[in-house]
């Protein structure tokens, strides 16, 4: 049995993590579990999971929960609740499925404590990939990713030596408006952005799909968890979302890892590993029924967000802190519908340009460049 500390469990992968945790109670158990400012959702949690210790993010929030719950489950809230929640000490994992760097605190702190940590929240690896990466060393923990490409390729490396990899593949759907013109997208709406052809996610990742920022916070991601240079890691679109990425190896052969877009399928593959668990209501894939499969080359013009996430990535240090919070404040402000789709990328590109590497930024650093990031891009707005 698996004790599971879950962040974000309010949000589109922590509702499907606990739909994980619901089909195997022989397996997983919800041991503690932080939300936003859902609070009629986070009652309907605790009633029907019954965890020993529970998040919120605002105080008000957390008083309002102890009043309705009394002493079971325990009720924090805000960062050192997070913090508290990723710690616990009878879990043995912690799913990150929180939104933005907020993850990234607690997510350090489960993995000096020895936690094994399910990553979904990719902000925290693009921000502090090397602190990440270096703290899981030292604890000798593991980080098992749940995004599908990142999964994907992990799925194709049980068995393989990392050294012999010659290329790492991440497929992208291309994301609401992969057949737009920039001049056809400089009037989409909201409305039209979070209109996904393949996923259902929350509203962020799906404008940063939109834009191809997503993609390009996953070469991050991978260039971290996979301790590959960004020229080893490329991108390709492939509309079905039917094949979530691929890995060449250095005798020219290609493993892909394939399956219906469904996040509980790596989600529950984190949670399991290294055991494959069975998925009852799974979609099977049926390939005839498919017919074809499409590849597209990625265009860095159309699509400029991923060409900046490959500078930003390429410049290294501080960079990428620069590249995630300008991106979060310009989404946020395009989402409450104060600039347009295409002063996103206008924006990180700004934030990017003012911006001196700082190489090897420690914590502080970091939480220095994002504060200040999001300063220069909200007086932007
Ligand atoms: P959602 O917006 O659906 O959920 C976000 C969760 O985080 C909610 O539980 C929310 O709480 C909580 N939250 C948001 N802001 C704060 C904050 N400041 N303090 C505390 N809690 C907060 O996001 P998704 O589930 O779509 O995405 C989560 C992460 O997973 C992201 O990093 C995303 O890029 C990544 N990801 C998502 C995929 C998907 O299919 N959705 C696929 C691959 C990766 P509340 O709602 O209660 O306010
Ligand atoms: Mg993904």
């Amino acid at each position: 049995m698996k004790q599971i500390s879950l962040l974000g469990a309010t949000g589109s992968i922590g509702t499907q993590t606990l739909d994980v945790i619901r089909n195997h109670p022989e397996a997983f158990r919800l041991a503690a579990f932080s939300a936003g400012r859902n609070l009629n959702l986070t009652r309907k949690i605790i009633s029907e999971f019954h965890p020993a210790l529970v998040s919120v993010a605002d105080k008000e929030d957390c008083a309002r929960l102890k009043t309705e719950f009394g002493d079971s489950p325990v009720v924090l809230y805000g960062e050192k609740g997070m913090v508290e929640t990723a710690v616990y000490a009878e879990s043995d994992i912690l799913v990150n499925a929180v939104l933005g760097s907020v993850g990234l605190l607690p997510t350090l702190e489960a993995i000096r404590a020895g936690k094994t940590v399910a990553i979904a929240n990719k902000e925290t690896l693009v921000t502090a990939g090397h602190l990440v990466m270096d703290a899981a060393r030292r604890a000798e923990t593991e980080i098992l990713p749940i995004d599908s490409e990142h999964s994907a390729i992990f799925q194709c490396l049980q068995g393989e030596n990392r050294d012999e990899i010659e290329r790492l593949i991440i497929t992208a759907s291309g994301g609401s408006f992969r057949d737009y013109t920039r001049e056809q997208l400089e009037t989409v709406t909201v409305k039209d952005a979070l209109n996904h052809p393949n996923w259902s996610m929350g509203a962020k990742i799906t404008v940063d799909s939109a834009t191809m920022m997503n993609k390009g916070l996953e070469v991050i991601e991978a260039h971290w968890l996979f301790g590959l240079p960004f020229e080893k890691i490329d991108t390709i679109l492939h509309r079905e979302s039917i094949i979530h990425s691929l890995v060449e190896f250095r005798d020219s052969s290609v493993k892909a890892q394939l399956g219906m877009p469904d996040m509980r399928i790596p989600i529950q593959y984190a949670l399991g590993f290294p055991k494959r668990l069975p998925l009852p209501d799974a979609k099977r894939l049926d390939l005839a029924e498919i017919g074809r499969l499409h590849f597209e080359k990625m265009d860095e013009e159309r699509f400029y967000c991923l060409k900046l996430a490959y500078e930003a990535g390429k410049a290294g240090g501080s960079m990428p802190a620069v590249l995630n919070a300008a991106n979060e404040v310009a989404v946020h402000a395009f989402l409450q519908e104060k600039i347009s789709f295409l002063q996103i990328d206008q924006l990180i590109e700004k934030a990017l340009a003012r911006h001196n590497v700082i190489i090897h930024p420690d914590l502080e650093t970091i939480w220095a460049v994002d504060r200040e990031t999001r300063d220069y891009v909200a007086s932007l707005i």
